[in-house]
């Protein structure tokens, strides 16, 4: 029988530590502070930025919303940077993307003080991950690793299979693995015969963007399966042939028009080892990440 790795329970065992950690740095004076930036009105963006910004405010930790207008210009955006950067009461700055057109993102993010830097995406905090010294990680790849760990799942000389190589997700999960003495392999579009290398997976890593991609004939029977992928499925057959018989993935459908499904077919789940449930899953650990990064920010560029 396939375990399921609860994500919202891990999450809630690491924000409880944050938030004890944040007691104990207020008891001396210290509230570390996250400013998130949110530009123009997408409403997922919003969706995210508040459910930050509350996190912030249950675990102790300050938050402060910035909204410039949807017109910003990249200049205007660095000046903005340059002033959340010097701020001295700033620990972490997070810019919430997708921007608009107009605005260079790669430009603005490596503007960002990198010891503030607390979605880890500067390359700063790449290279230092590389080099394999202490940095500020992304939070989902980092995510993946408190659910390996805290579910005991071993990682030193697991065969690892990463599918995706985005600089958000993909190559830092592979990057943070290695790290930890898996043996990786990072797969792509361009990668033949895929299937070759996720059968052999000990630990297999979905970070595709295609509902359902990873079937059960391409994982090892017994592997654990890590699913990233956030997916709105809006057609109802689509949704059936994942859930087939799921009542209640069928009345949430109906309620919402469309359902969430990961990168890899819940049929798969079945024959893992054990897997991360979508939702519920690797999702549910991103912001608890971000909280563990503001407060290890707030530490070592304070040095407490
Ligand atoms: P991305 O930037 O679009 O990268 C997708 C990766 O998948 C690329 O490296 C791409 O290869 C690879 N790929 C696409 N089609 C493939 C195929 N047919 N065979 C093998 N590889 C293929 O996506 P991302 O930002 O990494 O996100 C991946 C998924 O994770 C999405 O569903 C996203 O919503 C989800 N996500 C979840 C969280 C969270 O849980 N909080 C956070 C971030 C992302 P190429 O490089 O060759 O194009």
């Amino acid at each position: 029988m396939a375990k399921l790795l609860d994500g919202v329970a891990i999450a809630g065992e690491i924000k409880n530590e944050v938030a004890a950690e944040a007691k104990e740095l207020a008891a001396r004076g210290i509230t570390p502070k996250l400013v998130v930036v949110l530009v123009g009105h997408v409403a997922a963006s919003e969706i995210y930025v508040r459910s930050k910004v509350k996190t912030c405010g249950e675990l102790g930790i300050g938050s402060e919303m910035i909204t410039p207008p949807e017109t910003i210009t990249t200049e205007e955006m660095l000046a903005l940077v340059a002033e959340l950067n010097a701020r001295p009461d700033v620990d972490g700055i997070l810019i919430q993307l997708p921007l608009p057109k107009q605005v260079d993102t790669k430009r603005l993010l490596e503007a960002i003080d990198p010891q503030k830097d607390v979605d880890g995406f500067h390359p700063v905090n790449a290279g230092r991950l590389q080099a394999g010294q202490p940095a500020l990680a992304p939070c989902t790849p980092a995510g993946i690793i408190e659910i390996l760990e805290r579910s005991k799942i071993a990682i030193a000389g697991a065969n690892a299979v990463v599918v995706g190589r985005s600089d958000i997700v993909g190559k830092p999960a592979a990057m943070m693995l290695l790290n930890a003495s898996a043996t990786v392999s990072v797969c792509h579009s361009k990668t033949s015969n895929l299937v070759n290398y996720t059968r052999h997976a000990d630990i297999l890593v979905a970070a595709i963007g295609r509902p359902g991609f990873i079937t059960e004939e391409m994982v090892k029977p017994g592997a654990t399966i890590i699913d990233v992928g956030i997916n709105r499925v809006n057609d109802r057959a689509e949704m059936e042939k994942f859930f087939p018989d799921d009542t209640s993935r069928s009345d949430g459908f109906a309620k919402r028009g469309y359902t969430v499904v990961g990168d890899v077919d819940p049929r798969a789940f079945a024959v893992s080892g054990a897997y991360t449930p979508v939702p519920g899953g690797v999702g549910a650990l991103t912001i608890a990440m971000l909280m563990k990064n503001t407060v290890r920010a707030a530490r070592q560029r304070r040095g407490v």
